[in-house]
């Protein structure tokens, strides 16, 4: 089979089938072979790893990683693209299973048993733009063993996994990134690399997974919910955004007594605080 990662190829492959891209599936296809060399290197892909790749459109990056590594799984939503998968582009490779499924239904998990005999997966994707937070967090929070996740998403996205505080950027998802993994930006990818063009830039990030986190907490998800509600209302002091969530069950003075213990003033705002001071107000505030 001829390599996809061209306008030419990829062209010939969906006038053969006569297939029409679904915007509702984010279907942007990469058609050159120079950034899929890079995302490949990226990644580190040798030939000891099992990989996932989520959402494999006709197969032009799962070619590389077929070539790579030693075990790919391919999970895609669009049941056009499967034969397309199954009986042509992949069809010459041994060490593929090809998954026809939503990514956020499949159960990773299982996977990761039968093929990895559990041990950590890398997961590389070209990720679908409309779900790119829900896949990340549901591969972080469901507890897969995972090594890195290298994917390309929207620029803006892979600016806001690694940004800091005190940056327009940063936000939940800055903090919840920043609490399972390294975050690297690796390379940025001009919207022409793409078929059809998106009307973003992207860039290829990589999240390597700690093996322990960078800041110690006895309730995960109590701080994660007060990470949310403090940038949930974004404009307001800590002690507004905090009180006023529903779900926490906080008062005014339990959060004013925990920002005095931990010297901070109590006009502050959530975008301000670190990680770690977010770990110290769920601590206080348990
Ligand atoms: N990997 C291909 C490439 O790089 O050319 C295609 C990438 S395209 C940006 C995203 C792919 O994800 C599409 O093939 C799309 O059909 C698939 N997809 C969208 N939503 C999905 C979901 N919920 N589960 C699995 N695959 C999905």
């Amino acid at each position: 089979m001829a390599n996809l990662g061209n306008p030419k190829n990829t062209i010939a492959v969906l006038q053969k089938y006569g297939f029409n891209f679904q915007k509702k599936y984010g279907q942007n296809f990469l058609i050159d072979s120079n950034i899929l060399d890079k995302i490949i290197r990226a990644a580190d892909v040798n030939e000891e790893d099992c990989v996932l790749e989520i959402g494999p459109g006709i197969g032009t990056m799962t070619q590389y990683l077929c070539e790579n590594a030693r075990e790919v799984v391919a999970v895609e939503i669009d049941k056009k693209l499967i034969p397309i998968l199954a009986q042509d582009t992949l069809a010459d490779y041994k060490n593929i299973t090809i998954i026809n499924e939503d990514i956020l239904k499949v159960d990773i998990n299982a996977i990761v048993q039968e093929k990895n005999n559990g041990k950590p997966i890398k997961v590389v994707a070209n990720l679908p733009y409309y779900i790119t937070t829900p896949i990340i967090m549901g591969l972080f929070e469901s507890g897969v063993p995972l090594e890195s996740i290298t994917i390309m998403v929207q620029k803006e996205v892979a600016d806001r996994m690694q940004v800091g505080p005190g940056t327009k950027d940063y936000g939940a998802l800055s903090l919840a990134v920043q609490y399972y993994a390294k975050p690297e930006v690796m390379l940025t990818v001009p919207a022409g690399c793409f078929m059809p063009r998106p009307n973003v830039d992207s860039s290829v990030i990589k999240l390597t997974r700690y093996e322990h986190p960078p800041v110690v907490v006895s309730d995960e998800k109590r701080m994660f919910d007060i990470i949310r509600a403090s940038f949930n209302q974004r404009r307001k002091t800590l002690v507004n955004g905090l009180g006023n969530a529903s779900g926490l069950n906080l008062t005014k003075e339990d959060i004013l007594s925990a920002l005095d213990k931990m010297g901070l003033s109590p006009t502050v705002r959530g975008e301000t605080l670190t990680l770690q001071q977010f770990a110290s107000l769920a601590e206080l505030l348990r």
